[in-house]
């Protein structure tokens, strides 16, 4: 049964609300691209409200400003427990209008409910230092909160990004206003009133739905935002830093795309990284920004790793993704299936050899084959251009000097893997790729703890552990001059 949807308003200042203009959008299930609801449609109009309402929120004397930040912590975990409550009906609502698998949906929210108990516990051990300056002068620092924070979500986490991000403002003590993807508008709603429930005052989390240009950009481009947090393409992080830099130097973290290595070498256990590489690209269909979807294979187990590859890629069983036993998805929507056939098609075009998937399945819905290809080169599209859906392709190689050039020779810089028995190797490799995180026998390990984010064109800042509040503080330095003599 689909799971009800509650809310479709704009959530400003505590209260549901239509949209200035009186605007509405569709939102559709991937499943079937059928019309499940339609959302408010935010504008310039309404992200000035909902910055106004978080800008009032934060004044000094604001109920928010005032609170303990022992007590802002114990809010957190409120809403911890009320997430922990709805998570069947937050996984089921996520799965429908994105089209995620209930079981990654479900790893998701565990994930988030960590997550907001382990910032939740921060929030009252923010400090600063005693400094021992020259002269007299007893100096000290304060880390205070930014200020009213515009954080952009894209669609292929809705929950996990939308916790990750709100929290980690809230627990700074910023106030925020959050613009979730407009192909995953419901589940920022639903957490939304979640946050009312928990006992946030008006004003602190605020939520406008609608599209990239208009409500994206009048939050990039307001002069009382203090700070963006964004996570989408490359192509818009650009757009972001630039518009930062022409209104009023906004702090921006940015958490972009993807193009990762992961390397097998002839000593790994095939056991383990076969089905590991392949969770690594067909995980979430593709759809994430660190997909394993430059997979270097060593030359002495490549046509052995190939073969195993293509047999474990033809068992995935493909279906409606709110089924617990489908295991492959469908793409979020029309536009970004299309995108990806166009890719295979190219891969087919610059002869990477298809060896199986490459197809649409049925005429509803948005699902894509998982699609292997092998004999992939290092200057065809697919082996330099994020595909963001479920295309393995294999390269092969010869030795770690090799491949590690051959890993590093991108503009992106997020995440890179190595599946090898010899330390020696997993260490050099380690020291040397060009990416944020590495995983070693393993891919795919995110936690609260394990700061997460990008070398070169995937990012600007961390995400997670402790040192990801602080670009959510400003530092303040205070000098006092003692008496000479006491
Ligand atoms: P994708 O290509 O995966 O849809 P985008 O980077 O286009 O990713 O979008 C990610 C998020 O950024 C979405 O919430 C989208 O509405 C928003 N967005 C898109 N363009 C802009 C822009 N120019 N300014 C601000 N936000 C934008």
């Amino acid at each position: 049964m689909a799971p009800e949807i509650k809310y479709t308003k704009l959530f400003i200042n505590n209260e549901w609300v239509d949209a200035k203009s009186g605007k509405t959008f569709a939102t559709y299930t991937p499943h079937d691209g059928s019309v499940i609801a339609h959302v408010a449609e935010g504008d310039k109009a309404d992200i000035d409200l909902a910055v106004s309402a978080a800008k009032a929120a934060f004044h000094r004397n604001s109920e928010w400003r005032l609170l303990d930040a022992s007590a802002r912590g114990r809010l957190l975990n409120k809403f911890a427990d009320l997430v922990e409550r709805d998570a069947q009906y937050l996984v089921e609502l996520e799965s429908y209008n994105n089209g995620m698998l209930l079981n990654l949906a479900v790893h998701f929210i565990q994930n988030s409910s960590r997550s907001i108990r382990y910032y939740a516990s921060l929030a009252d051990k923010i400090q600063g230092d005693t400094i021992p300056a020259d002269g007299d002068l007893f100096s000290y620092t304060l880390k205070q909160p930014i200020g009213v924070c515009g954080l952009i979500l894209p669609w292929n986490g809705p929950i996990a990004m939308f916790i990750n991000k709100v929290i980690t403002a809230l627990t700074a003590g910023c106030t925020v206003v959050v613009k979730p993807a407009e192909q995953t508008p419901l589940t920022a709603l639903a957490l939304a009133a979640l946050f009312k429930e928990a006992g946030f005052p008006p004003g602190v989390v605020n939520v406008v739905n609608g599209f990239g240009p208009g409500a994206g950009t009048s939050l990039t481009h307001h002069p009382d935002v203090a700070k963006i947090s964004f996570t989408g393409s490359a192509e818009v992080g650009k757009l972001i830093q630039q518009a930062a830099g022409k209104v009023n130097l906004k702090r921006v973290t940015l958490e972009l795309g993807g193009k990762s290595p992961l390397v097998i070498m002839n000593d790994a256990d095939l056991n383990v990284a076969v089905p590991c590489a392949a969770n690594g690209v067909f995980g979430h269909q593709g759809q994430i920004c660190i997909a394993a979807s430059r997979l270097f294979v060593q030359s002495g187990i490549y046509d052995e790793f190939v073969k195993r590859a293509v047999e474990f890629a033809k068992n995935i069983k493909i279906g409606n993704p709110t089924e617990p036993t489908t295991q492959h998805g469908p793409q979020v929507d029309g536009e970004m299936m299309e995108k990806v056939l166009g890719y295979i098609e190219k891969g087919k075009r610059e002869g990477a050899k298809l060896l199986t998937g490459g197809k649409r399945v049925g005429t509803k819905g948005f699902y894509i084959e998982p699609t292997v290809f092998a004999g992939v080169t290092d200057e065809m599209t697919i082996a330099k251009e994020e595909i963001f859906g479920p295309v393995q392709s294999i390269l092969k190689f010869d030795t770690l000097e090799e491949v590690l050039d051959r890993a590093n020779n991108t503009n992106y810089g997020l995440a890179a893997g190595i599946f090898t028995k010899d330390i020696n190797n997993a260490l050099q490799f380690a020291k040397h790729a060009e990416a944020g995180n590495v995983w070693v026998n393993t891919y795919f390990v995110f936690q609260p703890q394990l700061p997460f984010g990008g070398f070169k064109e995937s990012g600007l800042g961390r995400e997670n552990g402790i040192a990801c509040v602080e670009p959510y503080l400003e530092v303040k330095t205070v000098a006092i001059t003692l008496p000479k003599k006491f």
